[in-house]
């Protein structure tokens, strides 16, 4: 707990941290904010909270009067191949993180809640998830984009935090959140790193030590491929070079390394506009995905 400014009245005061786990004890709750006319931020996570997640928690107590922070490990956008049981969960250290920050309130809920019996509706936004981790992990953006429907619909915030370390999901809530006229608007927030250039996720937990020694050659191969794509080189022969060095370097399988239209995520063959170079490896079993500016 912090001793915090209030933004409207500049009166300093403390809050802690409320944790509630029912749809019903939101809603009431942001209600109760918006009847004095207060302003809501959303921050929507799967917990194990490192630093990039604190990150967009920050940006939304410093542009809203209120920070609601989510924890929900969501079922449908891993496949039964995938690490949903295996995924690190710390409520605790969680709770103990968001209240360090001040943050309002968090919602905890479990699956039950979220999905009722009987539960079949789902949100798919098409073209913008076609290509790369659409294509590696089909199940994926229909989980999020449902997921995330469905949080924006119960919490009504005024604004949604997303980090750039995911911009393929980031554009598709973008997309999704226009198309559906959800009254909200989306922040994305710079990726958090390392100071080795690592970018902060919870599935780093997974990687060994001499995995963790490697992981950071991720990052760089971005830049690289940045860097040439920037100065005029063809998109393919540098992509070409850069899976090359992950390979070399122990990264198998390679799920994609693309240079994208910053906006729409096709790929280009010449940097002529604002882009980005994107990419997912697997190294050990942690999948690491990142991506950077380029042009
Ligand atoms: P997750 O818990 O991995 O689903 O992530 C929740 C939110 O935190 C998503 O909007 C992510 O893009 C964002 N996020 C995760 N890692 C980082 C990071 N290193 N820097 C900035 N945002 C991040």
């Amino acid at each position: 707990m912090q001793t915090v400014r209030n933004r409207k009245t500049g009166k300093r005061g403390t809050k802690k941290l409320e944790v509630v786990q029912t749809v019903a004890a939101l809603r009431a709750r942001v209600h109760e904010w918006r009847m004095k006319g207060e302003s809501v931020g959303l921050i929507p996570t799967m917990g194990a909270l490192h630093d990039g997640h604190l990150a967009l928690v920050k940006a939304a107590l410093q542009n809203c009067d209120h920070a609601v922070a989510t924890i929900f490990v969501n079922p449908t956008q891993f496949a039964p191949s995938e690490d949903f049981e295996a995924y690190p969960r710390d409520e605790a250290d969680d709770i103990a993180k968001l209240d360090g920050l001040s943050t309002d309130l968090a919602f905890i809920p479990d699956v039950d809640e979220m999905y009722a019996d009987g539960f079949s509706t789902s949100v798919s936004v098409s073209g913008l998830t076609d290509g790369l981790c659409g294509a590696s992990r089909p199940h994926f953006f229909g989980g999020v984009a449902t997921v995330v429907t469905k949080l924006l619909l119960q919490a009504l915030p005024d604004r949604a935090y997303f980090g750039e370390k995911d911009y393929q999901q980031l554009q598709v809530v973008r997309r999704m959140a226009r198309d559906l006229d959800i009254p909200v608007s989306i922040v994305g927030v710079p990726t958090v790193r390392e100071t080795d250039g690592l970018a902060m996720s919870s599935r780093n937990w997974y990687l060994s030590p001499d995995e963790r020694a490697v992981a950071p050659t991720f990052y760089k191969v971005l830049r690289d491929i940045a860097e040439e794509v920037g100065a005029g080189a063809r998109c393919k022969s540098a992509i070409e070079t850069g899976q090359a060095t992950l390979a070399d370097a122990g990264f198998s399988p390679i799920d994609y390394v693309a240079v994208c239209d910053a906006d729409n995520l096709k790929p280009l063959d010449r940097v002529d506009r604002p882009a980005r170079v994107l990419a997912a490896a697997h190294l050990g079993r942690t999948r690491l995905i990142d991506n950077v500016a380029a042009g």
